[in-house]
C-alpha cells in the first residue's frame, strides 16, 4: 500500500532525528511520500509564525505525521507548539511505552510498561489566571463566596477541568488499546482521595467503562503517589496506565526513567481518526547540529507509527534491527556507550546507518 505521511522536521535536534527516523522507514522498503512541513523557530523566521495553517491542514489530509521535536520561545502567544498542535487536531490519547532494550543501561530489565496519557484537559487546558489582575481577585472572591474557604489575595490560579466524556474515552481508549496489543491490566491512576470532583470523576467513569471489558482485561486502581513508588519497587506487576494529563506526563518520564532515559522513549498522540508521531525528548538545543545524540526515541516513535498504518511486517523488522544494533552496543551513540566520553561512539546518522544494515 501506498502512503503519504506528514513529516515535520521541528527545531534543535529534531531535523537530524527525524532524518534517520526516514531512513530506517524508507529502509524497511513501504511505499512512503513524504509531505514535508515546516513549524517551530523555521517556520517564524520564514512565515511568520510557529505553526502555520499547513501544518495542520497537511496532518488532517494525510491523518499521519512524524513530527520532531519543537522549542516554544518564552512569550510567544501560545504556551507550545506541541500542545497547540494536540489540541487543534484533538490528538486525545497519549501513548507512551516503557520496554527495556538489552544493551540499554538501566537500573531495571524486562520492562513493558504503556502509558496512556489524557491529552486534552487537566491542568495542562491552559485556564489560568496571573497573580494580581483584576480578573484573578474576581474570580478569589466569586470561589471564595461559593466555597466559604479563604484564598490568599496574592495567589495565581490554575483550572484543572477533568470531564466525563475525556475520561470515558481515554479510558476506553487504554482498554481497547489493551485488548489489540494483548495485554492484560489496565490500571487507573488518580488522586481521587483528595481531589474529590476531578479525579473522583475520572476514578468513577474508569469503573464505569472496565466494566465493559470485564472478564476480558484485568481492572485496577492505583493512587499516584502509591503508583510512583510501586513503579520503582514493582515494575514489573503493571501492564497499561490509563493517567490524567498531569501524572501522565510526570509517570511517563518516570517510565522513560527505568528503561534508560529520554533517548530510548517513542511517543504517540492519537485522535480519533489520525495521529502524530514523536519522541517523547524536547529539541535538546545545545546538540543542534552536532550528529551526536541519539536516533533510537525517533526510530522507535517511527516503529510505532508503522504499526499504526498497518504496516506491522515493517515495524517488526524496524524494532528488531534496532534490538540487534542496541545489544551488539557498537555502533550507538554516545549516551548508550557505558562511558559518556567512549571515542568508539558513533554519530546520530552512523547509528541509523547500522540499524539499516540490520534490516532484513
Ligand atoms: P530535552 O529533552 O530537549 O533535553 C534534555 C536533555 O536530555 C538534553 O540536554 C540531552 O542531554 C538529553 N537528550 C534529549 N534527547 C536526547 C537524545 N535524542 N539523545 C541523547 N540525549 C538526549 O528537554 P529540555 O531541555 O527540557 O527542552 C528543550 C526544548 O525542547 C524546550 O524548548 C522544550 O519546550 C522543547 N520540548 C519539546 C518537546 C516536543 O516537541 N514534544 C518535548 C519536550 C521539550
Amino acid at each position: 500500500m501506498d502512503h503519504t505521511i506528514t513529516l515535520i522536521p521541528g527545531d534543535g535536534i529534531g531535523p537530524e532525528v527525524v532524518r534517520a527516523a526516514r531512513r530506517c522507514i524508507e529502509a524497511t522498503g513501504i511505499n512512503v511520500t513524504w509531505d514535508v512541513v515546516i513549524a517551530g523557530q523555521d517556520a517564524k523566521d520564514n512565515y511568520g509564525e510557529l505553526l502555520p495553517k499547513n501544518v495542520l491542514e497537511s496532518i488532517k489530509k494525510n491523518k499521519v505525521a512524524l513530527k520532531g521535536p519543537i522549542i516554544t520561545p518564552i512569550g510567544e502567544g501560545f504556551r507550545s507548539v506541541n500542545v497547540a498542535i494536540r489540541q487543534a487536531l484533538d490528538l486525545y490519547a497519549c501513548v507512551r511505552p516503557a520496554k527495556s532494550y538489552a544493551g540499554v543501561k538501566s537500573l531495571y530489565k524486562d520492562i513493558d510498561l504503556v502509558i496512556i496519557r489524557e491529552n486534552s484537559e487537566d491542568l495542562y487546558a491552559g485556564i489560568e489566571f496571573e497573580e494580581g489582575k483584576p480578573e484573578t481577585k474576581d474570580l478569589i472572591a466569586k470561589i471564595e463566596e461559593y466555597t466559604k474557604k479563604q484564598i490568599r489575595q496574592d495567589s495565581g490560579i490554575s483550572i484543572k477541568p477533568i470531564s466525563k466524556y475525556a475520561s470515558e474515552r481515554i479510558v476506553r481508549f487504554a482498554f481497547e488499546y489493551a485488548i489489540k496489543y494483548r495485554r492484560n491490566k489496565v490500571t487507573a491512576v488518580h488522586k481521587a482521595n483528595i481531589m474529590k470532583f476531578t479525579d473522583g470523576l475520572f476514578l468513577k467513569t474508569a469503573r464505569e467503562v472496565a466494566k465493559d471489558y470485564n472478564g476480558r482485561v484485568i481492572f485496577e486502581e492505583a493512587i499516584v503517589d502509591n503508583m510512583s513508588m510501586q513503579l520503582v519497587q514493582k515494575p514489573k506487576d503493571y501492564d497499561v496506565l490509563v493517567l490524567p494529563n498531569l501524572y501522565g506526563d510526570i509517570i511517563s518520564d518516570l517510565c522513560a526513567g527505568l528503561v534508560g532515559g529520554l533517548g530510548v522513549a517513542p511517543g504517540a498522540n492519537v485522535g480519533r481518526d489520525m495521529a502524530v508521531f514523536e519522541a517523547v525528548h524536547g529539541a535538546a538545543p545545545k546538540y543542534r547540529g552536532l550528529d551526536k545524540v541519539n536516533p533510537v526515541a525517533m526510530i522507535l516513535s517511527g516503529v510505532l507509527m508503522l504499526r499504526y498504518i498497518k504496516e506491522d511486517s515493517a515495524a517488526d523488522k524496524l524494532e528488531n534491527a534496532v534490538k540487534k544494533v542496541l545489544v551488539e552496543g557498537k555502533s550507538v551513540t554516545y549516551d548508550l556507550k557505558p562511558n559518556r566520553d567512549d571515542p568508539t561512539s558513533v554519530g546520530t546518522q552512523e547509528m541509523a546507518d547500522a540499524i539499516i544494515k540490520n534490516l532484513k
